[in-house]
């Protein structure tokens, strides 16, 4: 069966009864709850918390840091990272994300997957290990498992491998998908591991390398803005690192390196040092407050500059295995090409009440209204390169326009 054909009968197959929480209502119908989307919050600014002291300190002891340095305390130190505070995520937290909105975009990104899987013929009966990096609340994971149950996976052919950094945020993913887990010893691979009700065994890593070389499913999702940037800027001198020293008035500016740092010489490299571009960043920082005054009380993220990603994985000089990459498409325009409306139809016409069916009708806009979601969040997707003959024959999904395809 064509692909195409094969994604609309996933998305009809698991109709209405799919929407319930796994194992816990199987076989009826149940909306999975998701915030009102009028009453999201937006980052707020915080007060400035010990972890100013710290990178300061680090700052006299060793002299400016790097902008990735930088990223990096923030976000992960212990007791002040971001991250290792609770509820940054969510209706009560700082930042909402896509799957914390609507059930569909989970769902759909499941029945992505299972489609595209397909077309290797490696379905349903055999081992998969689905790997997350930056899994946030584990929301997204249970909603693509929930999907692959109805799919025909047997929890025996699955394992879900998790890269998280923050113990906060991993007590938080346990707790949404096992019914028990625990911590490992130190020679383990995993930190931590569980097992979902349905049996399914869940391992959380702090590093990705550590997860078994196995045939996988990779979900990174509002993962590569919270990875550590370095900034560079073209200068008469050539190429040039952004760093964060201190000023006279002891607040945090940043400077350009008076000479090439170990940074310029290692990542600063064809193709990425082609064209004339003056200044380069692998991400653009985009903040409503400044990333420098109160460091650890807010998100500290960087846009993705989707192009260079794409740029980086695929085919360098002399690479043999490299990435077949697609994208960046817009979320609005990736959710209407893989049909999501048609999902949300068989979810409203199942909800109980009419405040359930505006709330789900509400989600879907914000997912893809241009002025929301839509447009700012794209989807890009890489393929083994040994898969350039298949994906030739049938195209990745949601990538192209299906209307003009299927003519
Ligand atoms: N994917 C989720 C959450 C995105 S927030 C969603 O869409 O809702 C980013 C997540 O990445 C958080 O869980 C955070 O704790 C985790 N994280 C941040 N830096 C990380 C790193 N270097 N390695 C692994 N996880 C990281």
């Amino acid at each position: 069966m064509n692909t195409r054909s094969l994604f609309r009968v996933c998305n009809k197959l698991i109709g209405p009864s799919i929407a319930c929480t796994p194992c816990r209502h199987v076989g009826t119908y149940k909306t999975v709850k998701r915030p009102d989307p009028s009453t999201l919050k937006m980052p707020a600014p915080g007060t400035a918390p010990k972890l100013m002291e710290i990178i300061k300190e680090k700052i006299r002891l060793k002299g400016p840091l790097s902008v990735a340095e930088y990223m990096h305390i923030v976000i992960t130190n212990p007791t002040e990272g971001y991250y290792m505070k609770k509820e940054t995520i969510g209706e009560s937290g700082d930042f909402i994300t896509s799957p914390e909105i609507s059930q569909l975009f989970g769902e759909i990104v499941g029945i992505w997957f299972y489609a595209e899987t397909q077309k290797m013929g490696m379905g349903p009966g055999r081992p998969l290990q689905i790997v997350e990096l930056g899994p946030g609340k584990g929301t997204l994971m249970s909603d693509v498992l929930r999907v692959l149950h109805r799919l025909g996976y047997k929890p025996k052919d699955l394992s879900i491998h998790l890269v998280e950094i923050s113990d906060t945020m991993q007590t938080v993913q346990a707790h949404q998908l096992c019914a028990s887990h625990k911590g490992c010893d130190v020679d383990s691979p995993h930190y931590c591991e569980g097992e979902t009700t349905s049996g399914i065994k869940v391992y959380w890593y702090y590093d990705l390398k550590k997860v078994p070389c196995n045939f996988s499913w990779y979900i990174a999702h509002e993962f590569f803005d919270v990875l550590p940037i370095h900034k560079f800027e073209k200068t008469e001198e050539g190429w040039r690192e952004l760093l964060i020293d201190i000023d006279e008035n002891e607040k945090l500016y940043y400077r350009i390196s008076a000479k090439e740092t170990n940074n310029v010489n290692n990542l600063i490299r064809p193709p990425l040092d082609g064209g004339d571009r003056t200044e380069l960043e692998a991400f653009h920082k985009h903040k409503v407050v400044n990333p420098l005054e109160t460091p650890g009380a807010s998100d500290l993220t960087a846009d993705v500059d989707f192009s260079q990603l794409r740029v980086a994985a695929s085919m360098t000089p002399g690479d043999e295995n490299y990435a077949l990459v697609v994208g960046p498409v817009t979320q609005r325009d990736f959710l209407r090409r893989t049909q999501a409306e048609a999902r949300l139809k068989v979810l409203i016409d199942h909800a109980k009440s009419d405040e359930q069916k505006e709330t789900l009708q509400a989600a879907y806009e914000m997912l893809i209204d241009p002025e929301k979601m839509g447009e700012r969040f794209k989807f890009m997707a890489f393929y083994p390169s040994a898969m350039a003959a298949i994906l030739e024959k049938y195209p990745p999904i949601g990538f192209s326009n299906l209307e003009k395809e299927t003519k």
